[in-house]
């Protein structure tokens, strides 16, 4: 039987005190050479584990932002979210990995998570910047049997949950451009791209992909690059500390589930309305509409219960902004 290094992790990270060899053995039905082995590569990995003979292993520590596959899985706490994972040191896109992985019968709940993106992808086209070391980067794959008009909610799901996430590790205020830039000090600490796949029939929803990249440890603003630069910017630099990407991933996943579980019983923002808008920068601000069809100006007034963002136009008209389409930017600036 395989032993699962991120079993052992767990239950050393879930001990007060030591853990015998023989305990681990009991427990994971493995040699006692197989235990070994697998404290010997979590050694390898940073974790500071002590061994004390008579009494078994203790971790003392681990590394400071370690992302690995044992990391996650050891810490996940949530009932089906990442519960399926898929671990990559680098990657083209967490999101092309998910709709890969949705095409091969992936469950609901599947997770992507990259240290590297090398093709990072925004929407419409755009691209993610993503740093290695510093940067969370995942994409959940999600099988929804609500119909396909529902699904761009999905976005505004996630955001919230990031946007709440962000405030419960750091302390600090996060808030939202709609539908879905996460935002500290006016620039842009995350952003998101969900897809959906389509049955052949084209009538039912077969999988849709929430990938969101969080710039966590960038230390500083010449990191990113120079077109980017001027809305961007990290947890790190607007709070001074640095974070566990790992922690910050259980957080915003422990947050969707339950966020997920209040849409799924209304299929609309009713239950989470109030507390997307807490966090809406948008809201009462003039906004610019970059409307393909054309642009115009107004004042947002919030949401609506389908995520819409609702402008009301200088000549009084109320328009509600679906979020597939359009930008929206502030007048002066990125908000
Ligand atoms: P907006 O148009 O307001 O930026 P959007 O939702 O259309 O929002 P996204 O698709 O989320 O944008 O992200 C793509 C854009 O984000 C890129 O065009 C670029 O300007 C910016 N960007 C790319 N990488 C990063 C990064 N690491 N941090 C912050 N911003 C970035």
């Amino acid at each position: 039987m395989k032993t699962d290094k991120a079993d052992i992790l767990t239950l050393l990270r879930n001990s007060e005190d030591y853990v015998s060899g023989q305990q681990l053995c009991d427990r994971f039905e493995v040699t006692r050479t197989a235990v070994w082995k697998v404290i010997n590569q979590l050694k390898d990995e940073g974790y500071q584990i002590e061994s004390v003979s008579g009494r078994g292993y203790r971790l003392v520590e681990g590394p400071a932002d370690m992302l690995s596959e044992s990391e996650i899985a050891s810490r996940l706490q949530t009932q089906w979210a990442g519960r399926k994972l898929y671990y990559f040191d680098s990657t083209g896109s967490t999101n092309t990995d998910a709709k890969r992985l949705g095409e091969e019968g992936n469950p609901h709940g599947t997770l992507v998570v990259a240290d590297i993106q090398t093709a990072g992808k925004g929407r419409r086209g755009r691209s993610w910047q993503t740093l290695s070391g510093t940067a969370l980067s995942f994409t959940l794959l999600l099988r929804p049997d609500f119909a396909p008009d529902k699904a761009s909610m999905i976005t505004l799901v996630m955001a919230l949950s990031v946007a709440e996430a962000v405030e419960e590790i750091t302390g600090a205020e996060a808030g939202i451009k709609w539908p879905n830039d996460i935002v500290m000090n006016r620039k842009k600490i995350c952003g998101m791209l969900t897809e959906m796949t389509m049955t052949p029939e084209m009538d039912e929803i077969q999988y849709v992909v929430v990938g969101a990249g969080i710039n966590v440890n960038n230390a500083d603003p010449e990191e990113f690059q120079e077109e980017v630069r001027p809305a961007a910017t990290s947890l790190r630099i607007e709070t001074g500390r640095q974070y566990s990407r790992v922690q910050l991933l259980v957080k915003v996943l422990q947050r969707f589930e339950e966020n997920y579980a209040i849409f799924l019983e209304t299929l609309d923002l009713s239950g989470l309305r109030e507390r997307y808008q807490s966090h809406l920068l948008n809201r009462g601000a003039q906004v610019n509409v970059l409307d393909p069809a054309g642009e115009y100006t107004g004042t947002a007034e919030g949401i609506d219960l389908q995520g819409e963002l609702i402008v009301v136009r200088e000549n009084g008209e109320k328009t509600p902004v679906y979020a597939g389409e359009v930008s929206v930017r502030g007048l002066y600036g990125y908000v």
